[in-house]
């Protein structure tokens, strides 16, 4: 049975995406069998592995608000042990379109449930809201995986994230956990970025990954190309550290199971 795992920050720009088409792409090159769920409207993880978004038949769109079925959704990208469940721009609309219908924040869960016996592990990729789609997502994971960026004000919205996090739990998913958390666009150049890693390190605890993700010219480039980094540049320092992350992540997980 996969594990399922939402990319979750409320904040934008913090390597949600990044970190889910990189982080998935890396983990099926260890050989295990991934999915990835697009569930913002923005699209840009079904762009990352090179699929046209304007070229869909379906997209997440047409399972959460005509609960058409999951296994008609799923498009095989071109890369090895990866599937993919896309976005579109449709989907913008769908926050308020959700708002009427019935069970509503557990829609995504009842799909997931149905494909949870094909894979390894399921990604989903957050949009930078806390609205249904998010809330979707919380109520559908296992647990939260969340990224952080090596800036000023990276702890700015971590309460508020925890907040969500422990209502969701309460209400809709008691089993909800925090999977770990990523510190991502690290110069090691600045002071500032060696203050934020000891920062939050200090406020997650345990939960911080020992990988942490460089600022790296080749990753911002690679979606461009539709391709997740070790496919686009597999030297780059990016490759290197998301590769390196995957390695953590399974250890980790496989440890616990
Ligand atoms: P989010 O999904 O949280 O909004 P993204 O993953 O889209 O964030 O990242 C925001 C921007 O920063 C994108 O243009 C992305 O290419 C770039 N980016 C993300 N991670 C890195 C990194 N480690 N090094 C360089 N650029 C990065
Ligand atoms: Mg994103």
């Amino acid at each position: 049975m996969a594990k399922v795992i939402a990319i979750f920050n409320q904040k934008g720009g913090v390597g949600k995406t990044t970190t889910n088409v990189n982080l998935s792409a890396c983990v099926a090159n260890k050989g295990k069998k991934v999915c990835v769920i697009d569930i913002d409207p923005q699209g840009n993880t079904t762009s990352g592995f090179g699929v046209d978004k304007t070229q869909l038949e379906y997209s997440i769109y047409d399972l959460m608000i005509d609960e058409v079925n999951i296994r008609k959704i799923i498009i095989q990208t071109e890369y090895e042990n990866i599937d993919l469940i896309p976005s579109s721009s449709e989907l913008a609309g769908a926050e308020i379109e959700l708002v009427s219908t019935n069970d509503r924040e557990r829609k995504l869960r009842k799909a997931i449930n149905e494909i949870r016996g094909d894979y390894d592990y399921i990604f989903v990729d957050c949009p930078p809201s806390l609205g249904l789609l998010t809330i979707n997502s919380l109520s559908a994971v296992d647990s939260v995986l969340i990224p952080i960026q090596c800036e000023y004000y990276a702890l700015e919205g971590v309460s508020q994230l925890m907040n969500t996090i422990q209502l969701v739990k309460q209400s809709l998913n008691p089993s909800l956990e925090v999977q770990g958390v990523v510190l991502s666009m690290f110069d090691g150049r600045t002071n500032l970025s060696i203050q934020v890693v000891d920062e939050v390190k200090n406020y997650f605890k345990g939960k911080v990954y020992t990988t942490i993700i460089p600022r790296n010219v080749r990753l911002a480039e690679a979606p461009s190309h539709g391709q997740p980094i070790i496919y686009y540049d597999n030297k780059s320092k990016g490759a290197e550290a998301y590769l390196e992350l995957a390695e953590e992540f399974i250890e980790l997980e496989e440890d616990v199971i």
